[in-house]
């Protein structure tokens, strides 16, 4: 396994299918916009979906005033993306706007299915089975990705660490002092990207942290594993970890090529690219 002492995976879109697992909250959260901005949605929402795909750089999550992670990221901030262009573009205004879409974030969220990728149940047991650490490390909370886990069910799983809540959208400082993160620059640039990626998102790296102190590992033999290279894999890497990108239909080819241009990195379409990866059986 070349030296990897420690796996940190991402959860929603790695394991999953995000894109179907979020038909319901779609449909819903068009319904919900629909008795905003009347019978027109169709036609606005369209209409907006082509402003963020003729320019993808311009749009996204936004924190704090800049882009954290891309619109494409997953259906959710998709949704709510286009759902800011619509409403801003019917005259509702700013804070209007935030209600309105953090109401509809909340009632159709709990609507989302739970789809499996085909391949996540065998890629589980062959991790858990390397006999090296696996951990999750996700922004849901950690009891709903526990439940879902359960629902999987891979031999093994009570060895998987799960790690909610680990905000990796949040541009902070680290809790305490750290050379480590201090090296970190502010921001870097990605080949085909514009916009600039931030790198120091101390909330995610204190999540890290616990477990190369817990682990023993360290970045260097750490593989980390996600599906948006900006949010799961951008610091990481920078940080000197392997990352593998488990790229969805809609993924960029900048991030793919980000994840490649990474010392020791690698991108696959399914999950199971990883065990290649990390050449283990699958
Ligand atoms: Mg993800």
């Amino acid at each position: 396994m070349n030296n990897i002492e420690c796996i940190v995976l991402d959860f929603d879109g790695t394991f999953t299918l995000v894109d179907e697992e979020a038909v319901p909250f779609v449909d819903a959260f068009r319904q919900g916009l629909a008795l905003e901005v009347g019978s027109d949605l169709d036609a606005y929402w369209d209409a907006a979906a082509r402003v963020i795909s003729a320019s993808p750089d311009r749009f996204g999550w936004e924190y704090d005033g800049v882009i954290v992670a891309p619109s494409h990221a997953d259906p959710y901030i998709r949704c709510t993306t286009i759902g800011q262009i619509v409403l801003e573009r019917a005259g509702i205004a700013a804070q209007r706007r935030t209600e309105i879409l953090q109401g509809l974030y909340r009632t159709c969220y709990p609507l989302s299915r739970t789809v499996f990728r085909p391949d996540a149940k065998m890629v589980v047991e062959a991790l858990v089975g390397s006999g090296v650490p696996v951990h999750v490390v996700t922004n849901s909370a950690t009891a709903h990705v526990q439940a879902k886990i359960d629902v999987l069910d891979p031999a093994g799983k009570a060895s998987l660490q799960v790690r909610g809540d680990a905000k990796k959208f949040v541009l902070q400082e680290p809790d305490r002092k750290d050379p480590v993160f201090d090296a970190l620059p502010a921001r870097t640039a990605l080949a085909g990207l514009s916009r600039p990626v931030w790198l120091r998102r101390g909330f995610y790296y204190q999540a890290l942290r616990k477990i190369w102190e817990e682990t023993g590992a360290s970045p260097e033999t750490t593989v980390v594993c996600g599906d948006i290279f900006e949010l799961d894999l951008a610091m990481p890497g920078k940080l000197g970890a392997r990352v593998h990108l488990v790229a969805r239909p809609e993924t960029p080819d900048y991030e793919r090529q980000a994840a490649r241009s990474v010392p020791g990195g690698s991108t696959s379409t399914e999950l199971g690219g990883l065990l290649l990866h990390l050449d283990l059986p699958g």
